[in-house]
């Protein structure tokens, strides 16, 4: 694999399983440093970094509830402990918000509680994290956040979660035209139906599968490492001119009226 992260520094929300595993350990096997990000438990956190350090590669586990007041100061304030440690600063150069809660429930059973816990963790947190982190993001830095297919065709399941996905496409064409003059670009990836513990409903029995595939072009269903590969894109060089997009990362969900 080409090292084209070497010397980069990436953070990564929600990196123990899943989605951010996979971001986590593709990133770090282009090279970058990679703090990785858990919510609770620890352990879990720690053996992605022994995998990415075994691997040839480096990492550092940081722990911080998203659900909590004050998480986005309680994440850097570990990450910053660590960088000062091992680099002298600060800064670094890649943050991913990925981490995030969709609990499956429709618009009519979603209560105040289940309203705000979705927009604590995968709005709020996710707003005031991307604040701290472009105080310290160096310049041509990266934000990528992970969005969803439902944006652009929401699942009426989980409604509440469909909606509250949109502000990350939106906040991201706000900060590309504010940190553009820093060659900092900003997007987001829209992941369809991904085999994660999220997803366990839906890829866990043959009816969920079938569903899944019947409206996708490509006929399988998305592994976690479909979408690290476009997130590690955008975290790259290569993606230098694409800024204040959403890449859909859905193997083709809902494209035509077909
Ligand atoms: P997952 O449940 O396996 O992972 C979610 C991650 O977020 C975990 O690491 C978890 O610890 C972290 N997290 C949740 N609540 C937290 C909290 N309070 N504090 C700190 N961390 C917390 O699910 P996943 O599929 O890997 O999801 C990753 C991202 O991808 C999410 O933002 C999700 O909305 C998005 N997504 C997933 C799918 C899918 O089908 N799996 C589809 C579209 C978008």
């Amino acid at each position: 694999m080409s090292k084209s992260l070497s010397g980069k520094i990436a953070v990564v929300t929600g990196a123990s399983r899943g989605i951010g595993r996979s971001i986590a350990e593709t990133l770090a096997a282009k090279g970058a440093l990679v703090a990785v990000h858990y919510g609770k438990s620890k352990g879990p956190a720690e053996e992605v970094v022994a995998k990415i350090k075994a691997a040839g590669g480096d990492a550092f586990a940081v722990g911080a509830d998203l659900a909590k007041k004050g998480a986005a100061q309680a994440l850097f304030a570990a990450v910053d402990q660590e960088l000062k440690q091992r680099t002298g600063d600060t800064k670094f150069d890649i943050l991913v918000n990925n981490a995030g809660i969709a609990p499956f429930v429709n618009f009519a059973d979603t209560t105040e509680e289940i309203l705000d816990e979705i927009y604590t963790v995968n709005v709020r947190s996710l707003f005031l994290i991307t604040q701290e982190a472009v105080k310290r993001l160096r310049d041509n830095g990266r934000i990528i956040s992970t969005s969803s297919g439902v944006v652009r065709t929401p699942l009426p399941a989980v409604a509440a979660y469909s909606m509250l996905k949109a502000p990350l496409d939106n906040l991201a064409k706000s900060l590309a035209v504010e940190l553009g003059p820093r060659g900092i670009t900003v997007n987001t990836v829209a992941p369809g139906v991904i085999n994660t513990d999220m997803a366990a409903d839906f890829v866990n029995n043959a009816e969920g599968q079938a569903f899944a595939i019947s409206k996708q072009a490509l006929k399988r269903i998305g592994q976690p490492d479909d979408v690290a590969d476009v997130v590690a894109f955008l975290a790259g060089p290569d993606s230098r001119w694409v800024t204040g997009q959403t890449i859909d990362v859905t193997g083709g969900s809902v494209i035509t009226f077909a």
